[in-house]
């Protein structure tokens, strides 16, 4: 919206014939300002309309730039939960390559273990297979009759594992 000539000029334009031009921003007429001389225009119902379009149009642009900041901050959050998304995406692949590599090692050393014992016939078939040592039975035959005959109770003045409770 340009500058506009008042229909209706101020007296100090209207005194030396000038065109009385208003200024848009400040609603002012020019050449007062320039002067520096106190305007006198009376407001016209033009005046008024145009005060009131310029108003109507400046709170439009204010809504339009407000938008546009909501348009960008929903789109820096969409832009910031994908970018966790991603990260998160990323740590779980990590992991599972991290994983995978492990299992592969271990897979080859399990062959190379196992390259070893089929090599040895006579090698113990009874290996700890990973399982917990509760579930090893106890070996019963080792306790023959003739071991516990031998065996010092401790009838001596050294007593095993004496339960004095104190
Ligand atoms: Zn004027
Ligand atoms: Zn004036």
């Amino acid at each position: 919206m340009p500058n506009y000539e008042s229909s209706n000029p101020c007296g100090g334009c209207r005194t030396r014939s000038l065109r009385c031009v208003i200024d848009r921003h400040s609603g002012f007429c020019t050449e007062c300002l320039a002067s520096t001389r106190k305007c006198d225009k009376v407001v016209t119902a033009e005046d008024f309309d145009r005060a009131g379009r310029m108003l109507a149009d400046l709170r439009r642009q204010v809504d339009e730039a407000d938008a546009a900041v909501l348009r960008a901050k929903e789109s820096a959050h969409e832009a910031l939960g994908r970018e966790i998304r991603l990260r998160k995406q990323l740590q779980l692949a990590e992991k599972r390559y991290a994983d995978l590599a492990e299992r592969e090692r271990l897979s080859i050393e399990e062959l190379e273990q196992m390259q070893a014992t089929e090599s040895s016939p006579s090698g113990p078939s009874t290996a700890p297979s990973g399982s917990s040592g509760d579930a090893v039975p106890f070996d019963f035959d080792a306790l023959s009759p003739s071991w516990v005959a031998n065996f010092d109770f401790g009838t001596g003045p050294t007593t095993v594992g004496s339960s004095s409770s104190s």
